[in-house]
C-alpha cells in the first residue's frame, strides 16, 4: 500500500510539447453538448476527459457511452466515475438513434461503462441500441466498444447476433502489467473474447487498442500486436496514456511521435487492415476512417 502511495505522490513527468490539446473554436462544439444534455446521453469524450474532445465535437463526432456514467470497476488509468450505477434507461436506445440521425452520422462508436451488476453485463441493452440505430439510420455503420461482459459467452453471442459492423474490445496493456492496469480483467480472456466473436459472426470486423506509458517495454508492445493479429483482429489503435489526476497511475514515459510511426509500420507488416497510432490517439479517434474497410 505504502509503495503505491509513493508512486501516486511522485512528481509527474512533465508533458512534452507534442501533447497539445486544441481549444473549442466552433459553435458546433457547444451545439453538440446541448444535444447530448437534451437527449440525456453520455459520451466517453466528456466522462474520460478525452484530450480530443474539442476537435471531435467540432467535427460533430462523439463516442456515446450507454448504460449511465457510473462504472462498477476501478481501473487505475480511467477517469470515468465509479460506484453503484443507476437503473438502465429503457428510452436510451431511441434517444441515441435520434441523436445519431440529427447529427447525420455515417459511422458511430457506442461504448459503455462496465456493468458487473447486470447478469448479462448489459449485452441486451447493446442489442437494443444497435436495433434502434439500424431502424432509424440504416446507412450508419456501427462500432460497439464493449466491456468484457465478465467473459460471459452467452452475452457475447447476443451482441454477435445483432451484427454491429465492428466489434471492439480494448486489450489496454501487455500481458505482464495487465492486472495492474485492469484489476478484474484477464489478458488471455480478452483475446479469447475477440477471437470468439468472429467465430460467432464471421461477417463483423474486430478492433482493439492499448495505451503506452504504463511501464511496458517495446518487446511487450510488439507481443501484444502479434497476439492480436494471431486471433484475426482487423483494426488497432495505440495511444499515449495521460494521467487524468494525481490519484491515477503515473505516466512512465511519453513516447515520441516517431516511435508511434514504428508501431504503425510493424502493424502493417503483421497484416492489420488499419493501425491508428499517435500521442493523442484514442480507441474511437477518427474511427470513421474504418468505413472504407467495411
Ligand atoms: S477521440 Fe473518441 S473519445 Fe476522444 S473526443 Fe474523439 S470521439 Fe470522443
Amino acid at each position: 500500500m505504502e509503495s503505491k502511495l509513493i508512486q501516486i505522490r511522485q512528481e509527474p513527468l512533465s508533458k512534452p510539447d507534442w501533447i497539445r490539446v486544441k481549444l473549442p473554436t466552433q459553435t458546433q462544439y457547444f451545439e453538440l453538448k446541448n444535444l447530448l444534455r437534451k437527449s440525456n446521453l453520455h459520451t466517453v469524450c466528456e466522462e474520460a476527459a478525452c484530450p480530443n474532445i474539442y476537435e471531435c465535437f467540432s467535427r460533430n463526432v462523439a463516442t456515446f457511452m450507454i448504460m449511465g456514467d457510473i462504472c462498477t470497476r476501478y481501473c487505475h488509468y480511467c477517469h470515468v466515475k465509479t460506484g453503484k450505477p443507476t437503473a438502465l434507461d429503457s428510452a436510451e436506445p431511441e434517444h441515441l438513434a435520434s441523436a445519431i440521425f440529427s447529427l447525420g452520422l455515417q459511422y458511430v462508436v457506442i461504448t459503455c461503462v462496465t456493468r458487473d451488476d447486470l447478469p448479462d453485463g448489459g449485452a441486451c441493452h447493446f442489442v437494443s441500441c444497435i436495433d434502434a440505430i439500424r431502424a432509424k439510420v440504416p446507412s450508419c455503420a456501427i462500432e460497439v466498444l464493449t466491456s468484457d461482459f465478465s467473459y460471459n459467452d452467452a452475452a457475447l453471442a447476443c451482441v454477435a447476433a445483432a451484427a454491429p459492423d465492428v466489434f471492439s474490445h480494448n486489450i489496454e496493456a501487455p500481458r505482464r502489467i495487465y492486472r495492474q492496469v485492469r484489476k478484474k480483467g484477464k489478458y488471455e480472456e480478452s483475446l479469447r473474447l475477440l477471437h470468439l466473436i468472429k467465430e460467432l459472426n464471421p461477417s463483423l470486423k474486430t478492433k482493439s487498442g492499448f495505451m503506452l506509458g504504463l511501464g511496458e517495454t517495446d518487446d511487450e508492445i510488439f507481443e501484444v500486436m502479434a497476439d492480436l493479429r494471431m486471433i484475426g483482429c482487423d483494426f488497432l489503435t495505440i495511444g499515449q496514456y495521460l494521467q487524468p489526476t494525481l490519484k491515477h497511475a503515473a505516466v512512465s514515459k511519453f513516447y515520441h511521435p516517431t516511435e508511434f510511426e514504428k508501431f504503425v509500420s510493424f502493424g502493417k507488416e503483421l497484416g492489420f487492415l488499419h493501425v491508428e497510432a499517435g500521442p493523442l490517439v484514442r480507441s474511437s479517434y477518427r474511427a470513421d476512417k474504418l468505413n472504407s474497410h467495411l
